[in-house]
């Protein structure tokens, strides 16, 4: 008894949802207001159709894409990816049905092969049907061409099967598994004269998080935007949960919900501007947007250009390195050590242990190094005895700079001697600088009392 009730409440939902399929699917995809939907006055309903055209705008979704669809404000494209799994696509169903309102159904290939039925309810019921892969791979992005067609093409065949190959009833609508996007997919997909849908906010139902959590997210990121496309899943008991409450909220702030179907060739994409395609089109206000992007060249005459010889791109190179010094510009550091070239980096993968004489310091830098200590020592040691003007210290002094800067202090004029300890530095004549060792070889000579008289000797008189 009980079970012949059952499968008379069921022929009447079914002959319901015929009756709706007749009144607004199969014909012209209309609006169902919120004041027509049957039993519920206060429905958030459907209030319009978009008709898009995936050749003229291949990807979409600002979660990764620069367009999304031309929604106006507060309107929202409700998608539904991973089905159908009858358990929760059907409760997904009835509440979309109690609303009156019609969403994008992402259906996976295998998953229709199961529930076949599964996605002619989805038809039956006025929604959108596109189709998320065969197997839901989540490495589409790494995929050569040939696996991504086999996914795509496998997954469009298992959804046309359970609709008895009828194409006009699936759209070409696509969304890639994860999200994982890709030029191999996307160029593909693209080929085949099919949209990719991204999304311009998930609500993490894939997650485990709470209804509340699917609920206060996907409120929080539809606010945020006033507009877009959200992503769910309608084989998550926590959407199943969140929905009523998501769509409840939608209807009490004001937002619409937005079908969107293909252009064919008897219905063309709804008329739209290019600006209208981006989630933040470009106004008057904003000045930066009216400069364009792409500068105005003026080429010359010149067609051709010398090619670059490998010695341009050396930035050992001493010219270079000078120039850029003269010009101040940021050189790369000059390394003592010798660069190692790429294709012995490739080569060895090991290194030899360095032999024990690469650490043994030679014999006249040991010499420099000692004079050097000396003079900075003594000069600590002279210091609180040493009567102004002396001359000890200051040549002292110089050892020692010269020591730390030797460069530096070979162009530095020499302090005078003989009690013109406070004179200004004259300029002397320029010591043969050409190369370091010639430096070294001064510091190695001069032990400070020394570097005093020597000093003291190249002054230049008045
Ligand atoms: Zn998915």
């Amino acid at each position: 008894m009980i079970a012949n009730v059952l499968v008379i409440i069921r022929k009447r939902s079914r002959t319901v949802i015929g009756a709706a399929l007749l009144s607004c699917c199969f014909m012209a995809p209309q609006a169902v207001r919120a004041a027509d939907c049957p039993g519920n006055p206060n429905a958030l309903g459907t209030s319009r159709t978009l008709v898009v055209d995936p050749i003229e705008h291949p990807r979409i979704g600002t979660m990764q894409y620069p367009e999304t669809l031309p929604l106006a404000d507060h309107e929202v494209v409700l998608t539904f990816d991973d089905g159908p799994l009858p358990k929760y696509s059907n409760q997904v169903l009835a509440i979309l049905a109690s609303q009156c309102v019609k969403a994008t159904f992402f259906t996976i290939g295998s998953q229709a092969r199961f529930n076949p039925e599964g996605v002619r309810k989805l038809i039956a019921a006025g929604h959108t049907v596109g189709t998320h892969s065969q197997n839901h791979p989540l490495t589409m992005n790494k995929m050569p061409l040939e696996k991504v067609k086999q996914e795509v093409d496998d997954g469009i065949a298992s959804t046309l099967a359970a609709l008895n190959g009828d194409k006009s009833k699936l759209a070409p609508f696509f969304r890639i598994p994860g999200l994982m996007r890709a030029e191999i997919p996307e160029a593909y997909l693209a080929s085949q004269g099919i949209q990719v849908w991204s999304a311009d906010f998930p609500a993490d139902d894939w997650r485990h998080v709470s209804p509340q959590r699917v609920y206060d997210l996907a409120i929080q990121r539809i606010e945020a935007k006033h507009k877009g496309i959200l992503l769910l899943h309608d084989i998550q008991p926590r959407t199943v949960a969140a929905l009523p409450r998501i769509l409840n909220t939608l209807k009490e702030r004001g937002y619409r919900i937005v079908h969107v179907v293909p252009a064919t060739a008897d219905r063309p994409a709804t008329p739209t501007e290019p600006q209208q395609w981006f989630m933040h089109p470009p106004t008057e206000t904003v000045a930066i947007t009216r400069w364009s992007k792409i500068p105005n060249f003026v080429f010359t005459a010149t067609r051709t250009l010398p090619a670059p010889v490998f010695a341009d791109m050396d930035w050992r190179d001493a010219d270079i390195l000078d120039h850029a010094q003269r010009s101040r510009i940021a050189g790369p550091v000059r390394t003592l050590w010798p660069q190692p070239q790429l294709a012995q980096l490739a080569a060895v993968s090991t290194l030899p242990i360095p032999a024990s004489d690469v650490f043994r310091v030679p014999e006249a830098l040991d010499l420099t190094l000692l004079a050097t200590r000396s003079a900075a020592s003594r000069r600590i040691a002279q210091r609180p005895t040493i009567a102004p003007g002396a001359v000890a210290p200051r040549a002292q002094a110089i050892s020692a700079r010269q020591a730390r800067h030797p460069k530096q202090a070979a162009h530095q004029a020499p302090a005078a001697a003989h009690g013109r300890a406070h004179a200004a530095p004259r300029p002397v004549a320029q010591p043969n600088e050409s190369n370091a060792s010639v430096r070294v070889a001064n510091l190695k000579k001069r032990t400070p009392r020394a570097e005093a008289s020597a000093a003291a000797s190249k002054r230049v008189p008045d």
